[in-house]
């Protein structure tokens, strides 16, 4: 598999990946071509509080505390022919800028039902399962809790004959 980053603008991303041996498209002129399948990448940011009620005592995110939290949500599937692009970006912000915003923007985490223990990765896992179903195509969600420490969820499936 043949990867390359496509340059990006503002909060989104693309990636190419062409799959090899690969299928064809219908063809528009007549010429037959490889299915392109990309990976689209949209932000997202919210500010909350949390605490992590199961650290060790003293620690420090047992205390009450705030991030700027930066979600990143990646789809993947064909471009299509007829539009040239897998999904609008608008479609991606359309399903889950309500959640991001609705329901964990300027909340308390541990309030949230599913979220009683908020780290980075069981808000992943809670994004997932809000997501999922409503969203063709999720590959990844990664939470940023800092500039420099974030969590990479795959979905349920993914990985699970390693544990
Ligand atoms: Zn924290």
């Amino acid at each position: 598999m043949a990867e390359a980053d496509v340059p990006h603008t503002g909060d989104t991303a693309a990636t190419v990946i062409q799959r090899d041996p690969s299928p064809t498209t219908a063809p528009l002129d007549g010429v037959a071509r490889q299915v392109q399948v990309v990976q689209l990448v949209k932000e997202f940011t919210f500010e909350a509080a949390h605490r992590l009620p199961y650290v060790p005592p003293g620690h420090k995110c047992g205390r009450l505390h705030g991030h700027s939290f930066k979600v990143e949500v990646r789809v993947e599937g064909p471009i299509n022919p007829a539009t040239g692009w897998f999904v609008d970006y608008g479609d991606i912000k359309d399903v889950v800028k309500p959640i991001v915003d609705g329901k964990l923007d300027h909340n308390y985490l541990n309030e949230i039902q599913g979220l009683e223990n908020p780290t980075s990765e069981n808000i992943a896992v809670w994004l997932w399962d809000q997501l999922g179903r409503s969203l063709p195509g999720l590959v990844e969600i990664v939470v940023f809790e800092t500039c420099s420490a974030r969590c990479v969820y795959r979905g349920p499936a993914h990985g699970q004959s390693r544990f």
